[in-house]
């Protein structure tokens, strides 16, 4: 029998340990089929702080989500054996050794044939985690939901910061460019380009204002059908959300998506090869409601349901 999340009728939903959806911990991601993982870090963004307490925040509402997927029908712990495995030991003075410090331990958690599902933390950690994912699987496909490009060249004159990692990536080689797709940005920039250059790349970008009252399941199945069987990490970045939804984030831009939108791309995923998602930018202290860790953890659960093999 896999590991089972702990259940409400087990140990109050306000009880218990502090681990995604209450599952049990694992000190290492050896005999796991999925590993979740915290990356308590926000010494890479530019605007609001914060992102550190998003692991705990996201894995403390995580508590009250149940087993089984009433609306796709989805029991992924029926298939999959998943363990917390805790979080990365960032250093919180060096955001440079902190990323060496994440591909290091991605490097094992991928190298074990483990699927990680990565609470963060700011949006810098996810090149670590692609460049671990890539030495094992070569270059990848990627599908980024986000209001922001993160294609930034230097930020304050940094290579390395919360806007600058799908550039990074892309240069580096660790992406099959022309199955990279962005999905939701929008909000204001320097210029056209902001936008413009990556599609220039091979990437496929997606606008929100687009989007605007549409379902996002037409989107959903030309994403699956660009990516076919590829290897595919997805990057869910919480301020692709509408401020309304998920206020506790470092760069909120207004006009997002809904979360019944989030859930259509999601869950129309199913099928797509993924070998790794991350729910990143969660600033618990902008939002004293805990909605966007709530909604966070949902995210991640949703991704959960739609991995191969559910
Ligand atoms: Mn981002
Ligand atoms: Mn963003």
């Amino acid at each position: 029998m896999h590991n089972q999340p702990l259940g409400g009728n087990e140990m109050p939903r306000f009880g218990g340990p502090n681990t995604f959806m209450r599952l049990p911990v694992a000190e290492t991601p050896d005999g796991l089929d999925v590993a979740f993982v915290g990356v308590p870090m926000d010494i890479g963004a530019s605007w609001r702080s914060g992102t550190r307490f998003g692991p705990k925040a996201i894995r403390g509402e995580s508590a009250m989500l149940r087993p089984y997927n009433m609306s796709t029908g989805a029991a992924p712990f029926e298939r999959l054996n998943c363990a917390d495995i805790g979080d990365v030991a960032i250093n919180t003075f060096d955001l440079k050794d902190s990323v060496k410090r994440i591909e290091a331990y991605f490097g094992n958690v991928f190298a074990a044939g483990v699927t990680p599902m990565t609470m963060g933390g700011d949006h810098t950690l996810t090149l670590p985690i692609l460049r671990a994912a890539t030495a094992v699987h070569g270059p990848i496909a990627l599908i980024h939901v986000d209001a922001h490009a993160d294609i930034n060249d230097r930020m304050f004159g940094e290579e390395i910061a919360h806007g600058t990692p799908f550039r990074r990536a892309y240069e580096e080689g660790l992406l099959q460019a022309e199955h990279v797709w962005q999905v939701g940005l929008r909000g204001t920039g320097y210029s056209a380009q902001d936008f413009d250059e990556a599609r220039g790349w091979g990437f496929h970008v997606e606008t929100c204002d687009t989007l605007w009252q549409k379902s996002l399941t037409p989107l959903a199945e030309r994403i699956r059908a660009d990516v076919g069987s590829r290897p595919v990490y997805l990057s869910f970045d919480i301020d692709s959300l509408d401020p309304a939804y998920a206020p506790g984030t470092g760069t909120p831009e207004i006009a997002g998506l809904t979360p019944p939108q989030a859930l259509q791309l999601i869950r129309g995923l199913r099928g797509v090869n993924l070998i790794g998602c991350d729910l990143v930018e969660v600033s618990p202290p902008y939002d004293p409601s805990g909605n966007t860790a709530l909604t966070g953890a949902n995210l991640l659960y949703e991704m959960l349901c739609i991995l191969p093999g559910v």
